[in-house]
């Protein structure tokens, strides 16, 4: 096996299960090991034979800096599906990830976990999904921090990153409350009808009451796009129709994935944070 390695990246990120390490932040340190049954770039001196090291990196750096889960085994878990995702040399990773500064009292040189991911293993999670969350009624951050973890929990799902959380004005139906909305970028196995099996039923289970058009509900979730792929059947339309015309769609979906097409004029849409799910 050749190996690639990118070793102890430091960076400044949010990720932990006190409120105060979520707040104010600290010291993580990533390293990237990478396996390669061979690095085509040893043999050709080829540039597109290897890895490239500074834009890998900036994509790590941009994940580990915005990123405010609850578990560093969570955020070692996301950078090897952002490695193995980046460059199809690696055959499997290992991500190591420490906290220098953990929030523990005594003496320890650092807290880190090792997470190991295999191409082939992880090969299920492969097509590539944005979905799109709302929700108006009750606790509405809740309702999507709810609804994510039902999507992670169903084992069929892996969330890569989310967008910002904004508040939004409705539209269609205006005698309503306010919406929280935000896109996840996330990975599955699942074709997709069987997604929008599981998106119905998290919308079903989370008691979404499906009484006026566009009106009130607990919780929305949309596929916005799956892949590349382009479909219209009974029950699915993807990339979902109305994408392109809402404003509280593309603001969370331009924090997520590169757009340069046009935003709806809204002055509604505001920005609240990102998005923990
Ligand atoms: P909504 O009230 O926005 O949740 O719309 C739900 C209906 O839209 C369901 O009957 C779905 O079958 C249909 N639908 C069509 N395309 C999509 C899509 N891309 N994502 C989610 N639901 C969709």
């Amino acid at each position: 096996m050749d190996h690639l390695r990118m070793v102890d990246m430091e960076f400044y990120g949010y990720t932990g299960c006190l409120p105060e390490e979520k707040e104010n932040g600290q010291t993580f340190v990533v390293t990237v090991d990478m396996a390669c049954n061979r690095i085509p770039g040893a043999m050709t001196d080829n540039l597109e034979g290897t890895i490239n090291y500074a834009e890998l990196y900036e994509r790590i750096k941009n994940y580990v800096t915005t990123s405010k889960g609850n578990l560093i085994e969570n955020l070692a878990y996301n950078i090897g599906g952002i490695v193995l995702d980046y460059s199809d040399i690696p055959d499997s990773v290992k991500v190591t990830v420490s906290k220098p500064q953990a929030p523990v009292v005594g003496m320890f040189k650092t807290m880190e976990t090792t997470i190991e991911l295999n191409r082939v293993q992880e090969s299920g999670f492969k097509h590539s999904v944005v979905l799109a969350l709302g929700s108006n009624m009750g606790d509405k951050e809740q309702y999507l921090k709810e609804a994510s973890k039902r999507l992670m929990m169903s084992g069929h799902v892996q969330i890569i990153k989310a967008g910002g959380l904004y508040e939004t004005e409705p539209v269609g139906y205006d005698d309503q409350p306010y919406f929280y909305n935000t896109v996840l970028d996330v990975k599955t196995d699942l074709e997709p009808e069987e997604l929008l099996n599981l998106t119905q039923k998290i919308e079903l289970d989370l008691h979404r009451v499906r009484t006026i058009k566009n009106g009130p509900r607990t919780i929305d979730i949309d596929i916005l796009l799956y892949d590349d792929i382009t479909m219209d059947s009974d029950r699915l339309i993807i990339p979902h129709p109305r994408m392109y015309e809402r404003a509280f769609v593309l603001c969370p979906f331009k924090d997520i994935r590169e757009y340069d097409g046009p935003v709806p004029e809204d002055k509604s849409v505001k920005f609240i944070g990102q998005f923990e799910f």
